[in-house]
């Protein structure tokens, strides 16, 4: 059996978002607390065990993120609960469109600053979670620098869509671009490979000038599907980060053959990329039962795709982002965890 070391934060259980919204309707928010109970039962189902992750330093994370939008993200909950009239949870109703505009002092204009929309709520307890989050993946990162072939991140928050100033998308600290960060201390060439349903925005932002960090995505077709304003094939990277980006859409509804085929796809450019890293974006929302309904990917789906990116032979970092609560997210984690250690996906092989 392959050596796949596993991390998680028990901690990070304490942040449990409830607001969120759609099309003007208030409902529960999905990026609940329960989602790591399920995933850890993922882990146990494939064979393998679960570490406590360390607290650590987090200087990759200084790299990625501004001081301002950390300071606001340590701050903003008690300052929140100062102001008449709060909710429980700090949630943007501002949407600035920031060229031109000063930066604001008081906390609701803070807020709609560095929250890009309604669907990442902080509560008392996110700060913690979102640092814990961070944490979880570095642990991934160190086992792999001390000679694990790859190992496994199981955060929550999940990180993808938060950019350096932002948090979006139940996204607070971007896990992925904080893990590429740090393995760059040993590699001169990285590359984030997500494929999440969603595309990877807030890493492709971070990354979207720089050549040494390659940025790809696989994901539903933004056009209609979050994130919305990012995720196009014509993104490519700007300046010195020019044809470092590779965005891979798929139509609404996709399921596992061209899912598939762009990962491979995704997987050449890694290659001629020459990076000596990978980070892996697991995303499990593309899932034909996830609630969001971006794609059709079964559960053997997610082994086959381990297969195809674990034989690219590079140190992976896997890095838990989205997949929401349906019967099938514990399976899905297992299969992808089986496939990875190049059993089957059901666990008889
Ligand atoms: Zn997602």
């Amino acid at each position: 059996m392959t050596d796949l070391p596993c991390f998680h934060a028990p901690d990070t259980d304490a942040h449990d978002p409830q607001f969120w919204m759609l099309r003007g309707v208030p409902l529960p928010n999905k990026e609940t607390a329960e989602r790591a109970r399920r995933l850890l039962d993922g882990i146990a189902a494939a064979g393998l065990t679960v570490q406590d992750a360390p607290v650590t330093d987090r200087a990759a994370m200084h790299r990625i993120h501004t001081p301002r939008y950390l300071r606001f993200l340590e701050t903003a909950w008690e300052e929140w609960q100062q102001a008449p009239g709060a909710g429980p949870e700090v949630v943007a109703n501002l949407h600035p469109q920031k060229a031109h505009q000063t930066y604001p002092s008081g906390i609701t204009g803070r807020a709609g600053w560095h929250m890009a929309d309604t669907g990442c709520p902080l509560g008392r307890h996110t700060w913690a979670a979102a640092l814990r989050g961070v944490d979880t993946a570095l642990a991934a990162v160190a086992a792999v620098m001390q000679g694990a072939g790859a190992a496994y991140a199981l955060c929550r928050p999940p990180g993808h869509h938060a950019d350096a100033d932002t948090a979006a998308g139940h996204c607070f600290l971007n896990n992925s671009a904080i893990a590429a960060e740090a393995l760059r201390a040993a590699h001169d060439r990285v590359a984030v490979l997500d494929i999440d349903v969603h595309h990877g925005n807030g890493t492709q932002e971070i990354f979207y000038d720089r050549a040494d960090v390659l940025t790809l995505s696989v994901h539903a077709d933004p056009d209609a599907f979050y994130p919305f304003y990012l995720g196009h094939a014509h993104e490519t990277g700007t300046g010195a980060g020019e044809g470092f980006n590779l965005n891979l859409p798929l139509p609404l509804g996709s399921g596992d053959a061209p899912w598939l085929d762009a990962i491979d796809r995704a997987l050449e450019r890694v290659r001629g990329h020459g990076a000596g890293a990978l980070v892996l974006a697991l995303g499990l929302d593309a899932h034909e039962n996830d609630p969001f309904r971006g794609l059709t990917v079964t559960t053997p789906g997610f082994a086959r795709a381990a297969a195809r990116i674990r034989a690219l032979g590079l140190p992976t970092v896997i890095v838990q982002e989205g997949g929401y609560l349906s019967e099938d997210l514990t399976h899905n984690l297992a299969a992808f965890l089986r496939g990875w250690q190049g059993r089957d996906w059901n666990g008889r092989g």
